[in-house]
């Protein structure tokens, strides 16, 4: 069976990522330093390093022996990333590098490396396709593009295997509910929960594409088992959209406004490459889910 390493295996993605790979037999270590990850999360068949990724020489040896990487540690929220550029950029783009030159050295077989729909920016076409130009309006959206040039350089230059996924708006179990970290999603789920309007950014008619957790768990195990090695990205996301009045529509109660941020008015998804090269595709959409799962195990309804 592979040996799997998920780095950022204490966080939303990466936990749901481990407990898919350990329900698959593989062997499973995980390098995460908990800056945004928690003890709770990993799953206790699986090895855990507690470990800094910007710090090459500890992380180097536990790459030895590693089939698959998966790529999932970030600082990964857009608007602290404006306030803290410089340290973003060491979470992001320099640990970024450092599994790569790690993975290089260990002759892993691929690093599926996790990016984002952020990297697109603020386009006037939807819905978003790979061959767009990126057009990062933010730190954190740079510097994971950065990190998909870094994938295609490593690729092309050292012939290690990578690949790219940018997932848009993910949602689902263990997803951030505290500070600048929390989705829209959970910061709503928690004001219904405490009697609270939900409070919406500017005047809510920004379109989002969401995406649940299990489909981009499944993806990078798709990406993983691919013939795909060059490091070029590939969209995982839904293929529809919702504004934030929707998705308060659908929790029903008040809703308060708040200052407007800096971010794209629309992130549609096309998810044709992934259906061509992947062979995978959505299987949850969001209402549904909020309907079906979400409300209840919040007591909502
Ligand atoms: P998360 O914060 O829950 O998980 C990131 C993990 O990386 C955390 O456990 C954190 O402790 C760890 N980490 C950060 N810096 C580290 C370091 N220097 N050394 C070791 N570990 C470190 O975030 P997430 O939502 O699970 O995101 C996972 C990946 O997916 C990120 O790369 C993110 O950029 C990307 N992504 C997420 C979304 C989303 O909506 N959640 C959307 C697009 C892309």
């Amino acid at each position: 069976m592979p040996k799997c390493l998920v780095a950022g295996g204490a966080g939303f993605v990466g936990s749901n990522l481990v407990d898919e790979l350990i329900s698959q037999s593989h062997e499973v270590l995980v390098i995460d330093n908990l800056a945004t990850g928690k003890k709770e999360n990993l799953n206790p068949q699986a090895k855990f390093y507690e470990a800094d990724l910007r710090n090459l020489a500890d992380i180097a040896p536990l790459f030895q022996g590693v089939d698959f990487v998966f790529h999932q540690a970030a600082l990964a929220r857009v608007q602290p990333s404006i306030e803290n550029p410089v340290k973003y950029h060491d979470n992001n783009v320099n640990v970024t590098l450092n599994v790569l030159v790690a993975a290089r050295d260990s002759k892993v077989k691929k690093v599926i490396y996790a990016s984002s729909s952020s990297i697109y920016g603020d386009q006037a076409e939807m819905p978003l396709t790979e061959e767009m130009i990126a057009a990062p309006i933010s730190p954190y959206a740079l510097q994971k593009y950065i990190g998909e040039e870094y994938c295609r350089l490593f690729s092309y230059v050292y012939k290690l295997p990578t690949v790219c996924l940018r997932y848009f708006n993910v949602y689902g179990s263990r997803m951030a509910t505290e500070g600048a970290y929390a989705s829209v999603v959970s910061i709503f789920g928690q004001q219904r929960q405490k009697g609270q309007p939900m409070t919406i950014a500017g005047d809510s008619t920004h379109f989002r594409t969401y995406t649940y957790v299990k489909d981009i768990v499944r993806a990078n195990i798709l990406a993983a088992q691919s013939q795909i090695t060059d490091g070029r990205a590939i969209n995982i996301g839904q293929s529809t959209e919702y504004t934030v009045n929707e998705i308060a529509k659908i929790f029903g109660g008040p809703t308060t406004n708040i200052p407007e941020r800096i971010e794209p008015a629309r992130n549609l998804c096309s998810n044709i490459l992934a259906k061509k090269l992947l062979g995978w595709e959505p299987s949850m959409d969001l209402p549904e889910w909020l309907e079906n799962y979400y409300k209840k195990d919040m007591g909502l309804l």
